[in-house]
């Protein structure tokens, strides 16, 4: 592990233009579950209880929904950044982050001290919630209230039209703007480094392509492997918060 925390360290030295692309396992040392480990969501839930066409069509299907956000949303409250987090704001400090993407939706990289407008959410933010039709935007906590009050499945108050966290879920289109940026940061790093995902979410997984195929080099931090390790110029199978401060240390 040592041999291989010095090569992290000596790419990043080498590097002017990092892209940092996180997954839920950047967050699962702050006490949220990621979706495919075990004891994650989807030991528990049903994604296919949880698409976007459900969610458009069943009003049963949207107070499951809501009761298993609600869930996440309350893991997300007690939530704070961990050691991961903070290094990769320390990237940031040296100079040499161009952007994070992630694929998550709990604001902890903001939390942490990343500029907001480096980091490039593109499953959106539970942190807010947003009509579907109209699209307002609404504080999260105010519609959590509406929710312990009783409301199952609450609706937008200028146009009645549904409410729903401001994620992208199953089935739901990725938001373009973001997925277009992140897409140009990943063909135009010199250094791309994953960090907790499975890398088996599209469009997600594709980023690490782009990179590698416009000439950055490729490192994988996560706990088991990825389908796309064997690309990467390095790979290091172990647990965010213990690994990236290791190499940020040495890198200074
Ligand atoms: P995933 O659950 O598919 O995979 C997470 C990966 O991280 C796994 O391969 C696991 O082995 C690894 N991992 C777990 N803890 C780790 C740690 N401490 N250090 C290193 N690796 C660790 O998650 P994903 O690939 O991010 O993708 C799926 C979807 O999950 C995304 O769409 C995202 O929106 C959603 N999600 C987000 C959150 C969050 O915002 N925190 C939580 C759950 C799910």
């Amino acid at each position: 592990m040592a041999d291989q925390i010095n090569q992290a360290a000596d790419l990043i030295k080498g590097s002017e233009k990092i892209v940092v692309f996180t997954g839920a396992g950047v967050s699962t040392e702050s006490g949220i579950p990621d979706f495919r480990s075990p004891g994650g969501l989807w030991s528990k839930y049903d994604p296919e209880d949880f698409t976007f066409q459900r969610f458009v069509s069943n009003e049963k299907a949207r107070h499951k929904y809501w009761q298993m956000s609600t869930e996440f949303y309350h893991s997300l409250q007690s939530a704070k950044p961990n050691a991961a987090h903070i290094a990769i704001v320390e990237l940031e400090t040296m100079g040499k982050l161009d952007c994070i993407i992630t694929q998550n939706i709990d604001g902890l990289h903001q939390l942490a001290g990343a500029s907001p407008e480096r980091v490039i959410e593109l499953h959106g933010t539970a942190r807010a919630i947003s009509c579907l039709s109209c699209k307002k935007r609404y504080d999260r906590d105010g519609v959590q209230e509406r929710i312990a009050k009783g409301d199952k499945a609450p609706r937008c108050d200028d146009c009645n039209g549904l409410l729903k966290p401001a994620t992208i879920s199953f089935g739901q289109s990725m938001p373009e703007r973001e997925t277009a940026e992140a897409i140009k940061r990943s063909g135009g790093c010199d250094l791309f480094i994953v960090i907790g995902s499975s890398l088996v979410v599209q469009p997600a997984a594709y980023m690490p392509v782009v990179a590698k195929e416009r000439g950055a080099r490729l490192v994988i931090i996560n706990r088991e492997a990825t389908p796309h390790d064997y690309m990467a110029d390095l790979v290091i199978h172990g647990s965010a918060g213990s690994v990236l401060p290791e190499i940020l240390a040495q890198v200074k």
